[in-house]
């Protein structure tokens, strides 16, 4: 299982890459120069197969219409919002942009998803939004979307969010068996050094980032 890494310019959202045996793009971002960076890496954006949204905000799921071959995966609660086009909740509104309302799967906690040689599993953490997700390879990567970050937390004060569930988000992830944090915006971190933040669901220190 292959992770590359493809960082988010300005307010656009971190993407990552996964390959092993097919390619999944965890969010596409709101930036279209993520076209450029993987004909960079030399892949078409036809060839990615699957894209897994960590929440359904513009930030994250922006790009989603540039993916016309994958398949649109978002955890139900946040796919509803965005079949219903339901601007105030997606941040489409505050971005002064469209989201394409297509989704083609809903995700639950617990989904596993199969890969060449890998899994992705999906956990529910909602906090940030009612259905932000968090994906755990089985090769010990975690992608955490905008429940935790390096530095600091998820917002909980946007529609659909939640501080004691993005609480009790944190405290599952404590649990979780992991090494690597891949977060949606910022530079990547480990278990190891945010295990006190996790543990105790402290959330004081939000982002001020969608
Ligand atoms: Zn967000
Ligand atoms: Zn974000």
């Amino acid at each position: 299982m292959q992770i590359i890494p493809l960082p988010g310019n300005g307010p656009s959202s971190n993407c990552y890459l996964i390959v092993d045996g097919f390619a999944v793009l965890i969010d596409t971002g709101c930036d279209e120069r993520i076209l450029h960076s993987l004909r960079k890496i030399g892949l078409p954006p036809e060839a990615v197969r699957m894209v897994i949204n960590t929440h359904c905000h513009f930030d994250h799921v922006g790009c989603n219409e540039l993916f016309t071959e994958a398949q649109i995966c978002l955890h139900s609660a946040d796919a509803r919002q965005i079949e219903e086009m339901n601007d105030a909740v997606t941040l489409a509104g505050l971005f002064k942009r469209e989201i394409l309302p297509k989704v083609d799967r809903h995700l639950k906690d617990g989904d596993v998803i199969r890969m060449r040689t890998g899994t992705l599993t999906v956990i529910h953490t909602p906090g940030h939004t009612a259905g932000s997700i968090s994906i755990l390879t089985s090769t010990g990567v975690l992608f955490s979307g905008d429940t935790v970050f390096a530095d600091a937390v998820g917002r909980w004060d946007l529609p659909t969010g939640n501080p004691d569930l993005l609480k009790r988000s944190l405290q599952l992830l404590a649990i979780k068996k992991f090494l690597q944090l891949y977060p949606g915006h910022g530079p990547p971190t480990t278990k190891n050094k945010i295990k006190s933040v996790l543990e105790d669901g402290i959330i004081t220190s939000a982002s001020k980032i969608p």
